[in-house]
Protein backbone atom coordinates (compact mmCIF):
# COMPACT_ATOMS: atom_id res chain seq x y z
CA UNK A 1 0.00 0.00 0.00
CA UNK A 2 1.34 3.57 -0.49
CA UNK A 3 2.32 5.54 2.38
CA UNK A 4 0.25 8.05 2.32
CA UNK A 5 1.51 11.66 3.34
CA UNK A 6 5.10 11.01 3.67
CA UNK A 7 6.88 13.54 4.07
CA UNK A 8 10.46 13.48 2.30
CA UNK A 9 14.15 14.43 4.62
CA UNK A 10 15.99 17.30 3.98
CA UNK A 11 19.72 16.67 4.52
CA UNK A 12 22.46 19.26 4.04
CA UNK A 13 25.97 18.19 3.10
CA UNK A 14 28.79 21.14 3.85
CA UNK A 15 32.44 20.66 3.57
CA UNK A 16 35.66 22.70 2.45
CA UNK A 17 36.57 23.03 -0.82
CA UNK A 18 38.58 19.54 -1.62
CA UNK A 19 37.38 17.32 1.11
CA UNK A 20 35.37 15.34 -1.41
CA UNK A 21 31.68 15.92 -1.00
CA UNK A 22 30.67 16.18 -4.80
CA UNK A 23 32.39 13.07 -5.60
CA UNK A 24 30.73 11.32 -1.77
CA UNK A 25 27.13 12.52 -3.11
CA UNK A 26 27.36 12.01 -6.70
CA UNK A 27 28.53 8.09 -5.11
CA UNK A 28 25.85 8.14 -3.14
CA UNK A 29 22.95 9.46 -5.51
CA UNK A 30 24.23 6.29 -7.69
CA UNK A 31 23.72 3.44 -4.67
CA UNK A 32 20.63 5.22 -3.80
CA UNK A 33 18.91 7.20 -7.15
CA UNK A 34 15.27 8.07 -4.91
CA UNK A 35 17.27 10.66 -3.35
CA UNK A 36 17.49 13.93 -5.05
CA UNK A 37 19.98 16.43 -5.30
CA UNK A 38 19.13 20.16 -5.52
CA UNK A 39 20.35 22.22 -7.96
CA UNK A 40 21.87 25.71 -6.52
CA UNK A 41 22.18 29.15 -8.87
CA UNK A 42 25.25 30.28 -9.09
CA UNK A 43 26.55 33.04 -10.50
CA UNK A 44 30.02 31.94 -11.62
CA UNK A 45 31.15 30.53 -14.64
CA UNK A 46 30.84 26.84 -15.71
CA UNK A 47 34.07 24.25 -15.29
CA UNK A 48 34.64 22.76 -18.07
CA UNK A 49 32.43 19.43 -18.12
CA UNK A 50 29.70 21.28 -15.71
CA UNK A 51 26.37 21.39 -17.32
CA UNK A 52 23.40 24.00 -17.53
CA UNK A 53 20.61 22.64 -14.71
CA UNK A 54 22.22 19.38 -13.66
CA UNK A 55 25.61 21.06 -11.53
CA UNK A 56 24.21 24.16 -11.35
CA UNK A 57 22.24 27.56 -13.22
CA UNK A 58 24.24 29.38 -14.15
CA UNK A 59 22.93 33.03 -14.03
CA UNK A 60 24.33 36.58 -14.23
CA UNK A 61 24.95 38.93 -11.22
CA UNK A 62 21.47 40.69 -12.21
CA UNK A 63 19.01 37.93 -12.64
CA UNK A 64 20.29 36.48 -9.21
CA UNK A 65 19.45 39.86 -7.80
CA UNK A 66 16.08 39.50 -9.12
CA UNK A 67 15.32 36.21 -8.10
CA UNK A 68 16.63 37.19 -4.60
CA UNK A 69 14.50 39.84 -4.65
CA UNK A 70 11.93 38.04 -5.82
CA UNK A 71 12.13 35.65 -2.57
CA UNK A 72 12.67 33.13 -4.96
CA UNK A 73 15.85 31.51 -2.70
CA UNK A 74 15.61 29.45 0.53
CA UNK A 75 18.85 30.91 1.74
CA UNK A 76 21.42 32.22 -0.50
CA UNK A 77 25.23 33.14 0.23
CA UNK A 78 28.41 34.43 -1.33
CA UNK A 79 31.38 32.19 -1.27
CA UNK A 80 35.20 32.67 -3.05
CA UNK A 81 33.64 35.52 -4.82
CA UNK A 82 30.58 34.13 -6.38
CA UNK A 83 26.84 33.95 -5.61
CA UNK A 84 25.26 31.04 -4.76
CA UNK A 85 21.29 30.36 -3.78
CA UNK A 86 18.90 27.07 -3.23
CA UNK A 87 15.81 28.05 -5.28
CA UNK A 88 12.60 27.16 -2.67
CA UNK A 89 10.21 26.00 -4.87
CA UNK A 90 11.66 22.72 -5.88
CA UNK A 91 12.84 21.93 -2.00
CA UNK A 92 9.03 22.31 -1.00
CA UNK A 93 7.63 19.95 -4.00
CA UNK A 94 10.11 17.02 -3.19
CA UNK A 95 9.69 17.28 0.22
CA UNK A 96 5.84 17.09 -0.38
CA UNK A 97 5.89 14.33 -2.53
CA UNK A 98 7.88 12.76 0.16
CA UNK A 99 11.08 12.37 -1.93
CA UNK A 100 14.41 12.79 0.51
CA UNK A 101 16.38 15.59 -1.01
CA UNK A 102 20.31 16.63 -0.41
CA UNK A 103 21.33 20.41 -0.34
CA UNK A 104 25.34 20.86 -1.21
CA UNK A 105 25.96 24.14 0.51
CA UNK A 106 28.14 26.25 2.56
CA UNK A 107 28.17 26.34 6.28
CA UNK A 108 26.29 29.90 6.06
CA UNK A 109 23.78 28.12 3.72
CA UNK A 110 23.25 25.25 6.00
CA UNK A 111 22.72 27.01 8.89
CA UNK A 112 20.12 29.61 7.67
CA UNK A 113 18.05 26.28 5.94
CA UNK A 114 17.81 25.03 9.99
CA UNK A 115 16.06 27.91 10.95
CA UNK A 116 13.55 27.06 8.04
CA UNK A 117 13.64 23.69 8.08
CA UNK A 118 14.34 22.92 11.91
CA UNK A 119 14.43 18.98 11.20
CA UNK A 120 16.96 18.94 8.37
CA UNK A 121 19.81 16.86 8.76
CA UNK A 122 23.09 18.60 8.70
CA UNK A 123 26.11 16.82 7.79
CA UNK A 124 30.05 17.94 7.47
CA UNK A 125 32.60 15.95 5.71
CA UNK A 126 36.09 16.80 6.65
CA UNK A 127 39.52 15.69 5.57
CA UNK A 128 41.60 13.77 7.91
CA UNK A 129 43.66 17.13 8.02
CA UNK A 130 44.94 19.99 6.46
CA UNK A 131 47.89 18.96 4.70
CA UNK A 132 45.78 16.45 2.86
CA UNK A 133 42.78 19.09 1.90
CA UNK A 134 46.37 20.79 0.48
CA UNK A 135 47.28 18.10 -1.33
CA UNK A 136 43.87 17.48 -3.07
CA UNK A 137 43.23 21.23 -4.12
CA UNK A 138 46.37 20.91 -5.53
CA UNK A 139 45.60 17.66 -7.44
CA UNK A 140 42.73 18.46 -9.04
CA UNK A 141 44.55 21.33 -10.66
CA UNK A 142 41.71 23.47 -10.92
CA UNK A 143 42.81 26.12 -9.21
CA UNK A 144 45.88 28.62 -8.93
CA UNK A 145 47.83 29.28 -6.30
CA UNK A 146 46.31 32.10 -5.15
CA UNK A 147 42.95 30.48 -5.39
CA UNK A 148 44.58 27.57 -3.45
CA UNK A 149 45.54 29.86 -0.55
CA UNK A 150 41.80 31.24 -0.92
CA UNK A 151 40.32 28.21 -0.14
CA UNK A 152 42.66 27.02 2.33
CA UNK A 153 41.74 30.10 4.56
CA UNK A 154 38.21 29.70 3.37
CA UNK A 155 37.88 25.82 4.44
CA UNK A 156 39.71 26.95 8.18
CA UNK A 157 36.83 29.58 8.74
CA UNK A 158 33.77 26.65 7.23
CA UNK A 159 36.12 24.08 9.93
CA UNK A 160 35.31 26.05 12.88
CA UNK A 161 31.70 26.24 12.53
CA UNK A 162 31.33 22.36 12.39
CA UNK A 163 30.35 21.70 16.01
CA UNK A 164 26.78 23.35 14.92
CA UNK A 165 26.40 20.20 12.34
CA UNK A 166 24.11 17.22 13.26
CA UNK A 167 26.99 14.57 11.89
CA UNK A 168 30.57 14.97 11.13
CA UNK A 169 32.14 12.39 8.51
CA UNK A 170 35.92 11.97 8.30
CA UNK A 171 36.55 11.67 4.61
CA UNK A 172 39.90 9.73 4.97
CA UNK A 173 39.12 6.55 2.80
CA UNK A 174 36.06 7.65 0.33
CA UNK A 175 34.52 3.97 0.77
CA UNK A 176 34.36 4.20 4.08
CA UNK A 177 33.48 8.05 4.30
CA UNK A 178 30.43 7.02 1.35
CA UNK A 179 29.40 4.18 3.75
CA UNK A 180 28.97 6.73 6.77
CA UNK A 181 26.86 9.14 4.88
CA UNK A 182 24.87 6.42 3.48
CA UNK A 183 24.35 5.22 6.95
CA UNK A 184 23.03 9.00 8.55
CA UNK A 185 21.01 9.45 5.51
CA UNK A 186 19.15 5.98 5.88
CA UNK A 187 18.89 6.58 9.97
CA UNK A 188 20.64 3.49 10.72
CA UNK A 189 21.35 2.80 14.15
CA UNK A 190 25.50 3.20 13.64
CA UNK A 191 24.94 6.87 12.35
CA UNK A 192 24.57 7.61 15.92
CA UNK A 193 28.70 7.11 15.97
CA UNK A 194 28.87 10.05 14.01
CA UNK A 195 26.91 12.38 15.68
CA UNK A 196 29.15 15.64 16.33
CA UNK A 197 29.16 15.23 20.01
CA UNK A 198 30.58 11.39 19.74
CA UNK A 199 33.25 12.15 16.98
CA UNK A 200 34.71 15.50 18.33
CA UNK A 201 37.54 13.20 19.87
CA UNK A 202 38.60 12.87 16.41
CA UNK A 203 38.03 16.50 14.64
CA UNK A 204 39.49 17.92 17.85
CA UNK A 205 43.31 17.54 16.32
CA UNK A 206 41.93 19.16 13.23
CA UNK A 207 40.74 22.01 15.05
CA UNK A 208 43.71 22.17 17.32
CA UNK A 209 46.07 22.22 14.39
CA UNK A 210 44.21 24.55 12.38
CA UNK A 211 44.14 27.27 15.64
CA UNK A 212 48.04 26.65 16.17
CA UNK A 213 48.34 27.61 12.42
CA UNK A 214 46.41 30.52 13.07
CA UNK A 215 48.67 31.45 16.28
CA UNK A 216 51.44 31.23 14.42
CA UNK A 217 50.68 33.69 11.47
CA UNK A 218 49.23 35.84 14.19
CA UNK A 219 53.04 36.05 15.76
CA UNK A 220 54.70 35.71 12.47
CA UNK A 221 51.88 39.12 11.82
CA UNK A 222 53.10 41.04 15.32
CA UNK A 223 56.75 40.65 15.02
CA UNK A 224 56.42 41.68 11.34
CA UNK A 225 54.55 45.23 12.50
CA UNK A 226 57.32 45.17 14.89
CA UNK A 227 59.88 45.69 12.27
CA UNK A 228 57.77 47.75 10.63
CA UNK A 229 57.13 50.06 13.50
CA UNK A 230 61.10 49.98 14.48
P1 LIG B 1 31.88 25.36 -6.21
O1 LIG B 1 31.92 26.70 -6.90
O2 LIG B 1 33.25 24.83 -5.93
O3 LIG B 1 30.98 24.39 -6.90
O4 LIG B 1 31.19 25.61 -4.78
C1 LIG B 1 31.76 26.54 -3.88
C2 LIG B 1 31.01 26.50 -2.56
O5 LIG B 1 29.66 26.96 -2.74
C3 LIG B 1 30.89 25.09 -1.98
O6 LIG B 1 31.16 25.16 -0.58
C4 LIG B 1 29.44 24.73 -2.22
O7 LIG B 1 28.95 23.83 -1.27
C5 LIG B 1 28.80 26.09 -2.05
N1 LIG B 1 27.45 26.14 -2.65
C6 LIG B 1 27.02 25.56 -3.79
N2 LIG B 1 25.73 25.83 -3.99
C7 LIG B 1 25.33 26.58 -2.94
C8 LIG B 1 24.08 27.16 -2.56
O8 LIG B 1 23.05 27.06 -3.22
N3 LIG B 1 24.07 27.88 -1.40
C9 LIG B 1 25.17 28.04 -0.62
N4 LIG B 1 25.04 28.73 0.51
N5 LIG B 1 26.35 27.50 -0.94
C10 LIG B 1 26.43 26.79 -2.08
Amino acid sequence: MKEKNKIGKLFIVTAPSGAGKTSLVKALVELCPQIKISTSHTTRKPRQGEREGVDYYFVNNDTFEILKNNGEFLENAECHGAKYGTAMTPVEENLRAGKDIILEIDYQGALNVKKVFSDAISLFIVPPSMAVLKERLEGRGQNSNAEIKGRMAAAKEEISHLEKFDYVIINEKFDQALCDLKSVLSDSPESINLETTRQKKFFQSLINSIKSCIKSNQVRLIFFGVLCWM
